[in-house]
């Protein structure tokens, strides 16, 4: 393959996710749920497939789900985009996240992020030819994950074209509050940068979250720079469907569009509609799927520590890390791939997640989005 490339080997989410299948391990590795999502959705789907959606939709996406999306935004955040033009139906918030990059980026353009990052960013900022810039998120004494603001300004320059900013940030379950995004808007202004931000946590920001979810694109100035991304897949549990989207001022979705259509085309007609229907469900559909994540957070954190873990605090996502120093563990990577032998678990190690190994060489991601019998089982072949 091609020398841009050959550092990216099997994601980690597939390793792991093979292991645990080998193993018989509980996979709290790969963030996926064990239920499936709202019954309307589903149906909603099998009536597309029943009824002929089944054929090529239009490029853009179809125009239900690009209202949907767009009133969505209207309703949470106050965020209004027009479904023609400021509206993007994608394969999943991945292809969304690749698309922008290379519909932005020119090679040898820098992109600024936060690490540790979702492994795609790092792929996708090499197929555009562009250049990370990464600015390192470390626990606090309180465990907290925090950037140092020196640290951010020194990652921006004359060459820096864009940031990536993921909030709910997987994996450390940082939600990043109002006055740390402030700091990120304003380098992003002086220095003439857009912003695209992944916000496919969006609605699993916990009750002692630092802050509530606020979009990068509500800060003053940042709306037109901003290229605001998110995904079905966590919100209604059907990560398997691959529907994702990109809001923006249309000049940058047009960039974002232009590149869609050749990585694409288009994607997953009959699940489209049922994504819109989804969307449009009350307040009430959003509040238990939080309060139910939340719960089992609650019960992962508390079997975690039990099990001897340091626990880092988690406050959204689908994710917790931990610190296997009080285990004896140096090396998350060399832990994960033994502790499914070990202990019919399996997770993934954090340091696979930064440029620098060392700086997450001990921390270790459990995903929490699955049954409680299923992390009450996890816990207990944790505990040994
Ligand atoms: N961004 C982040 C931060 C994620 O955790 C994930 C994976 N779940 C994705 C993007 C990918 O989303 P999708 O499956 O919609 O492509
Ligand atoms: N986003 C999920 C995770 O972080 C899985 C994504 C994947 O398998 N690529 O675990």
């Amino acid at each position: 393959g091609v020398r841009r490339m050959r550092p990216f080997g099997t994601t980690i989410f597939a390793e792991m996710s093979a292991l645990a299948v080998r193993t018989g391990a509980v996979n709290l590795g790969q963030g996926f749920p064990d239920t499936d999502g709202p019954p309307e959705m589903l149906e909603a789907a099998a009536e597309a497939l029943r009824t002929g959606h089944n054929q090529y939709p239009p490029g853009p996406g179809i125009p239900a789900l690009r209202a949907a999306v767009a009133e969505h935004q209207r309703r949470f955040w106050g965020l209004a985009y027009d479904p023609d033009g400021e509206v993007l139906v994608t394969a999943g918030a991945t292809e969304a996240v690749a698309a922008t990059i290379l519909g932005l980026c020119e090679p040898g353009d820098e992109v600024v992020c936060f690490e540790p990052y979702y492994d795609s960013y790092a792929a996708s900022i090499a197929l555009a030819g562009a250049v990370r810039r990464p600015v390192t998120l470390r626990p606090s004494a309180g465990g907290r994950y925090g950037f140092d603001p020196d640290e951010l300004r020194a990652a921006f320059g004359p060459r820096t074209r864009l940031v990536l900013l993921n909030s709910p940030h997987n994996p450390t379950g940082k939600v990043f509050t109002r006055a740390e995004l402030a700091q990120v808007a304003e380098l992003c202004q002086e220095y003439g940068a857009y912003a695209v931000t992944d916000e496919v946590y969006e609605h699993l920001v916990f009750s002692d979250a630092a802050d509530v979810h606020v979009p990068l694109a509500t800060l003053p100035g940042m709306r037109e720079r901003t290229v605001r991304i998110s995904s079905a897949g966590k919100t209604f549990s059907c990560t398997g469907w691959k529907v994702g989207w990109a809001s923006g001022p249309a000049e940058l979705v047009t960039a974002v569009t232009r590149v869609k259509q050749f990585l694409t085309y288009v994607n997953g007609a009959p699940f489209q509609p049922a994504v819109a229907v989804a969307l449009g469900l009350p307040d009430s559909y959003y509040e238990g799927f939080r309060a139910g994540l939340e719960a089992r957070r609650d019960q992962l954190v508390a079997g975690l520590g039990d099990a001897g873990f340091r626990v880092l605090p988690s406050e959204g996502t689908y994710f917790v890390t931990t610190d296997i120093t009080p285990l004896g563990g140096t090396d998350g990577m060399e832990f994960c791939r033994t502790l499914p032998e070990r202990c019919g678990v399996a997770a993934v190690p954090t340091e696979v997640f930064y440029d620098d190994p060392e700086a997450g060489k001990r921390l270790v991601r459990f995903a929490f989005c699955k049954r409680p019998e299923v992390i009450d089982e996890a816990v207990r072949r944790l505990r040994g």
